[in-house]
């Protein structure tokens, strides 16, 4: 392994060995920086520790960067931060943290870089560097994180349950460093996951969603979620996703167990796109199957309106999730809602106005609800699997064949309310409502042409008709 640095990087190391040995206070580069390097793995973020005074330090190197760097000093913590070129640097004075059994806060004071190094959560987190002048380089390594990042083991510096007791989060950020950099948990470890799983609760929602971000935007989040579900994080954090997991049989007929199948479904998104919002609509898209679960004994399991429940169920789990309650929120509402049409499409002799209203109804997110309809084509029966790609493929071809015909991407009718308000002289009232649905539904039907004219032509005829009852 070796620690691979720019040389952009080697000049403000120097420069803060600088302006380090002029205010005379041994500094160390630490964390996930060193981290990162070790592993060849990008990192925007450099951690310094300073056993003095962190902003004086901060302040010390600002004077000597040209051009003047964006400085941030956030006195009340004691900490500092520098933006240049394309660093953000992190300083402190080293600390030491003490915990209380009821408190996420601890009481902190100054410390040396032990100190600073035991109130790490990994021993991987724990790896320092040093950019003094008598061993500038050398890796000072208090708890064997070099043997762990070779070995790929998360593991806590002290006592797991000193440690996971102290700050809970820790217990999510083992998980995610585990899916972000496809390590294994060290047995004590997760152990004392599984023992002080509880103590989570003590921990704000908007941190746990922070991690729960990370380990969805890693190349292969089923292992964290896995391993969220085994320690039984999940079923504390995520209720709703937990209770997807589970086989019941009844006559002899089982169903396939929702969570593993949600879990390939959103690995199958996740080889195709990067999008945090789709790969919620991934982990979302059965997620009332539990709750709409029956057995038939002349059908078997059926989950009807799963679809629809579910999309009710989205704001529920956003809220509490600290998800954002907007676009995002309606988009995968969208995604859960629709996500059996293709696939119910593909089932029957597919017509234009089947697809026309597909159409209209996905708008935009057409593709992204086409990727998840394959991404959820997953079964052990292979024939049934290369059956539904076929059919899968042949509806991606009827959509293109009717979106170049029809362009009703982003579709809205060509007459529209207010123009048939102003046409007919009315206030908003449900006579322009039936005229405007009247319209869609004749070109979504394919009964007229998408086009003006023909629109108008085909209203007037309408408003004839309801003239007789409502229109005066
Ligand atoms: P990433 O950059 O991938 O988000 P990171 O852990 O490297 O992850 P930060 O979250 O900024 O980045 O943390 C920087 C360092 O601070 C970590 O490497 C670790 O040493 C320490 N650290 C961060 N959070 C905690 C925590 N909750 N408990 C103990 N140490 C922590």
């Amino acid at each position: 392994m070796v620690f691979n640095i720019k040389p952009y990087e080697r000049k403000i190391f120097e420069l803060i060995q600088e302006s380090a040995s002029e205010l005379n206070v041994p500094v160390y580069v630490v964390g996930g920086y060193v981290r990162d390097r070790l592993l060849s793995r990008e990192s925007k973020d450099l951690d310094v520790v300073c056993v003095g005074d962190g902003i004086s330090l901060a302040e010390q190197l600002a004077s000597k960067l040209r051009p003047t760097p964006y400085i941030a000093v956030y006195r009340r913590f004691g900490t500092a931060m520098i933006r240049h070129q394309e660093l953000e640097v992190e300083f402190v004075g080293a600390r030491k943290e003490s915990y209380s059994l009821d408190s996420r806060k601890p009481a902190v004071e100054n410390g040396t870089l032990e100190d600073d190094q035991n109130r790490r959560d990994f021993t991987i987190n724990a790896l320092a560097v040093s950019l003094n002048e008598d061993d500038y380089g050398r890796i000072i390594d208090s708890f064997n994180g070099f043997y762990d990042l070779e070995h790929k083991i998360i593991r806590t510096p002290l006592n797991p349950d000193i440690t996971f007791s102290d700050d809970p989060l820790r217990m999510m950020r083992a998980i995610r460093f585990a899916t972000q950099l496809d390590f294994t948990i060290e047995e004590k470890t997760l152990k004392s996951i599984i023992k002080n799983k509880q103590r989570i609760n003590i921990v704000s929602k908007e941190r746990i969603s922070v991690e729960l971000e990370k380990i969805i935007m890693s190349d292969r989040p089923a292992k964290g979620f896995k391993l969220l579900f085994d320690t039984g994080l999940l079923q504390i954090i995520f209720p709703e996703m937990a209770a997807l997991q589970g086989v019941e049989i009844q006559n002899n007929i089982g169903h396939k167990d929702n969570f593993y199948h949600t879990l390939e479904v959103l690995e199958n998104v996740c080889k195709e796109s990067n999008d945090l919002w789709l790969r919620w609509a991934a982990i979302l898209h059965d997620i009332a199957k539990p709750p709409t679960k029956r057995f038939y004994p002349n059908l078997g399991w059926t989950f009807h309106g799963h679809e629809a429940l579910g999309a009710a169920m989205v704001p529920r789990i956003f809220k509490k999730l600290k998800l954002p309650l907007d676009t995002k929120m309606k988009y995968v509402q969208k995604l859960v809602l629709l996500h059996l049409r293709p696939i119910a499409l593909t089932n029957e002799l597919v017509t234009d106005s089947a697809v026309r209203r597909l159409l209209f109804d996905a708008g935009e997110d057409i593709d992204d609800l086409m990727t998840l309809c394959k991404a959820d084509i997953t079964s052990k029966n292979e024939g049934k699997v290369n059956r539904y790609k076929e059919n899968y493929k042949v509806l991606m071809e009827k959509i293109k064949e009717v979106e170049e015909k029809d362009h009703l991407r982003n579709w809205q009718p060509p007459i529209s309310g207010d123009e048939i308000m102003d046409i007919f002289k009315l206030p908003p009232s449900r006579e322009v409502g039936i005229l405007k649905t009247a319209i869609r539904e004749a070109i979504l039907d394919g009964e007229i042409p998408n086009e003006y004219d023909a629109a108008y032509h085909f209203m007037m005829q309408k408003a004839k008709e309801l003239s007789m009852v409502n229109i005066k």
